[in-house]
């Protein structure tokens, strides 16, 4: 198929058609949200292969996601046809893997090498640190792989690495570096990084290899350049930059080729993948790089309606050292933006759900055309058990569903642990999780004792001193593991709450503080979702009506005794079931589902709709980046990313309280939203609106209302006085009695308990009740009112 000039320049303006046919030097096309960069980069594709007939496998594009690969690839095609199937259109890493394949021998491995994936990457650096002898609380594998990735990312071998080492620490990590590598080798394995630091190393050691593959692609194009990393950048210089005055090739005496047309779009104030590495000076340093580069702009928006570019260029616009940008749309003011305050984060994805239906209901919108984000893939939790509450159909678009995520995973086998031992397979998963030493030697053998002495692997393990052939350091391990169990057991005996348990589970067991010291950004995240995990366990403590999937249909039974572990375990799990929404084929006029995703997954993507919840200083802008600018610049540039994605219709949302670590943390409004111009927001529900009903309900605590919004209003006002709590209210109230004033992390002296911590305080005044660690004593929870507590 052969289309018509006027075909593959029709819907592009001036400037977009100016990039469509430009020939020759490198060209950036450099234009804010919604422009038409993809377009552009599309249709030049086309326009290479019908009119300047470009050979198809000429053509190498790069795209940031796999699914962004496969719809410019499908654009294409339409376009000009199947001969346009053989061109490269993928991810970095894709591309790389596929000269890899073929250069392998070059580097000496077999072209059948494995990708090791981030889990495969750990267990490997785990055992390096073994080989190594570290000592696991100051070299955890994590940390260590973190350093080498971002050595990797500055193309970085082991030797220059530990050249570069600035202190014993990072020898120590660059000499692990080593080690893993020969490892890799030996497994005839590559991770992640190492795809594009190998192919770069490999084209700069053989210059014919890579004169090679700069005869094979003749046009090399770049989308979302903003977030390339360093070695995305050399691999794209080694293709593309004019190198004629080097001297490599002249002295290998191979045949120079000219560089390859680059065209690479970008949007610096779309840069958000700085903790991976990305180098927002790739693209605002790029007319230095490649000399004799031209820059086309893009100032039409072609997405979103005024009031959207309006609001996200006042937001952007308080970031510094950017270049203005003049991004207009002729789409009309559209509708304005609507912000709800909800009482708590259950009220604001109620809110979310209701003004879904409502919008289909009135015709304005079908599920698929509405998506909603969030800061960081915790906060899906909630959306996704209203959301099923009510029956509103959805998918999680990256990040695996919450309860499926590997700490909950793990949190929950601890559980699971607790309650029932005899659970082989949750009892196996975390009797070394986190690491302490019970080896899988340690573990046959008490595996073996087991089934000689028919019984269960936990009753084997209690007698782990009769089983033979365990080391004394395991055999320590493993009672100190039972010992943990046995404690965590005797909790649920005393009828301690599930929230409690947890917490307890997450700190004494090891497996929070690992997480927290590491610095793999990813643990953070871990971190937060078990915050959220012991929030869904405060939640059903309080109210087993209200948690996860609920039957608001069941009565509360005043005789039934309180919901303990086991009626916990068994709400989670099905939650996990029903969570299964089948993913229906679906016709054109198909109501389809809502999406939702964190930020950074909507990057390049539109919906008509589009909600931007958690609007919170605190969630977002995240906690991490409130004392610090550069990063506060990045949660900006988020923003920006979040508000540019909707054409029509804007929500933005907070709550009040948020739960976090079953302690509700009271945030302030996120001061994204002081940045947005007032008159373009119509609030339909403030702040102050909601502290009034706060007060009201305070006031008469009637338990009588049966409707959600009843519900969610009470709810709300349990959690408000205990957010107080934790403020100066109950200070206050608190002062001219004799109860002491308490916050968490407070230390104090109970007369028959000793020393303790405060975990958490709940209730105002002579209601106030403090959950105390009392160490070997265990966690206890006092009426302070009474409690022989003195505040350290
Ligand atoms: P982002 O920065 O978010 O990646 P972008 O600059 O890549 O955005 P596109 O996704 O290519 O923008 O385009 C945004 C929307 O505008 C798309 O729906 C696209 O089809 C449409 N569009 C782009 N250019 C034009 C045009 N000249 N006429 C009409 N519609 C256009
Ligand atoms: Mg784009």
């Amino acid at each position: 198929r052969r289309p018509s000039r006027d075909e593959l320049l029709a819907g592009l303006n001036e400037p977009q058609r100016q990039a469509v046919v430009h020939e020759g030097a490198p060209l950036l096309v450099v234009a804010g949200a919604g422009s038409g960069k993809t377009r552009v980069l599309t249709r030049r594709i086309a326009w290479l292969i019908s009119e300047r007939g470009a050979h198809p496998g000429s053509i190498l594009a790069i795209t940031f996601t796999n699914k962004a690969a496969a719809e410019m690839r499908e654009r294409v095609e339409e376009l000009v046809g199947g001969r346009a199937r053989i061109m490269w259109v993928s991810t970095f890493h894709s591309a790389c893997v596929r000269i890899l394949r073929k250069e392998s021998a070059n580097l000496g491995f077999k072209s059948n090498f494995t990708i090791y994936d981030a889990a495969d990457s750990k267990r490997l650096m785990t055992l390096v640190c073994r080989d190594l002898d570290l000592d696991v609380k100051r070299f955890q594998p994590r940390a260590i792989l973190n350093w080498v990735s971002n050595a990797k990312n500055e193309l970085q071998d082991h030797e220059e690495a530990a050249k570069d080492a600035r202190n014993t620490q990072e020898e120590t990590y660059a000499e692990a570096y080593r080690i893993y590598q020969e490892r890799l080798r030996q497994a005839n394995a590559l991770d992640f990084d190492d795809l594009l630091m190998m192919t770069v190393h490999l084209f700069r050691a053989f210059p014919e290899v890579r004169e090679n593959w700069r005869r094979r692609f003749r046009h090399v194009l770049v989308d979302e350049y903003q977030d390339t990393n360093h070695a995305q950048y050399a691999l794209i210089h080694e293709l593309c930059a004019d190198s004629m005055e080097e001297l490599t090739t002249a002295e290998s005496g191979a045949e120079r080729v000219p560089p390859a047309e680059l065209m690479v779009v970008g949007d610096a104030d779309q840069s958000i993948y700085a903790f991976r590495g990305a180098n927002i000076r790739n693209i605002m340093d790029f007319e230095q790089d490649f000399p004799n580069a031209e820059t086309v702009l893009l100032e039409q928006n072609y997405r979103s309606t005024q009031t959207i570019l309006t609001a996200a260029n006042s937001v952007i616009g308080h970031n510094e050292g950017r270049k203005p940008k003049k991004l207009w749309s002729d789409a009309g003011d559209g509708a304005k933006i609507t912000g709800y305050v909800g009482d708590d984060e259950r009220d604001e994805a109620r809110f979310v759900a209701e003004e879904i239906d409502r919008l289909s209901d009135e015709g304005k919108a079908r599920a698929k055309d509405v998506a909603v984000f969030y800061r960081t893939n915790a906060q899906s939790r909630v959306f996704e058990e209203v959301f099923i509450r009510v029956g509103m159909p959805y998918k999680v678009v990256g990040g695996v569903r919450f309860y499926e995520r590997r700490e909950v995973k793990d949190a929950l086998a601890y559980l699971r642990t607790i309650a029932n031992p005899a659970d082989l397979v949750s009892l196996r998963r975390i009797l070394n999780v986190p690491k302490r030493g019970i080896g899988e030697r340690a573990e046959a053998c008490i595996d073996a004792y087991a089934t000689r002495e028919r019984i269960t692997f936990w009753e084997g393990l209690q007698q782990a001193d009769q089983a033979p052939g365990i080391a004394t350091r395991s055999l320590t391990m493993i009672r100190s593991f039972v010992e943990l169990i046995e404690q965590l057991q005797s909790m649920v005996v005393a009828g301690e709450r599930v929230d409690v348990i947890l917490e307890q589970t997450l700190t004494r067991s090891g497996y929070l503080k690992e997480l927290e010291e590491s610095d793999d950004p990813q643990d953070e995240t871990r971190v937060e979702n078990l915050a959220e995990l012991v929030a869904v366990a405060r939640e059903f403590a309080e109210d087993p009506q209200v948690g996860p999937s609920a039957d608001p249909a069941d009565e509360p039974d005043p005789d039934a005794p309180p919901p303990g572990l086991t009626d916990f375990l068994e709400r989670v799990a099905l939650v996990a079931d029903s969570d299964q929404i089948p993913d229906v084929p679906e016709g054109e006029d198909a109501p389809g589902v809502v999406t939702m995703m964190t930020l950074h997954t909507a990057k390049g993507l539109e919906f008509p709709i589009v909600f931007l919840t958690g609007l919170e200083d605190g969630v977002f802008p995240h906690m991490r980046s409130l004392g610090d600018k550069p990063e506060l610049e990045e949660e900006r540039r988020l923003a920006y990313v979040g508000l540019t994605r909707a054409r029509e219709r804007l929500y933005i949302s907070r709550a009040i309280v948020r739960s976090a670590w079953g302690a509700p943390a009271h945030n302030p409004a996120s001061r994204f939203i002081d940045e947005l111009p007032v008159d373009l927001v119509d609030w339909k529900r403030t702040a102050a609106e909601q502290t009034s009903w706060t007060r009201q309900d305070l006031g008469g605590s009637s338990y009588g209302g049966g409707s959600l919004t009843g519900r969610g209003r009470q709810q709300m006002a349990s959690r408000f006085s205990s957010a107080s709590a934790s403020a100066d209210a109950s200070k206050k109230a608190m002062a001219g009695r004799d109860v002491p004033s308490l916050d968490p992390g407070d230390r104090v002296q109970h007369d028959s308990f000793g020393l303790g911590t405060v975990i958490s305080v709940e209730g105002a005044a002579e209601k106030a009740v403090a959950s105390i660690d009392f160490g070997s004593e265990g966690v206890k929870r006092l009426l302070l009112r009474y409690a022989p507590v003195e505040k350290l």
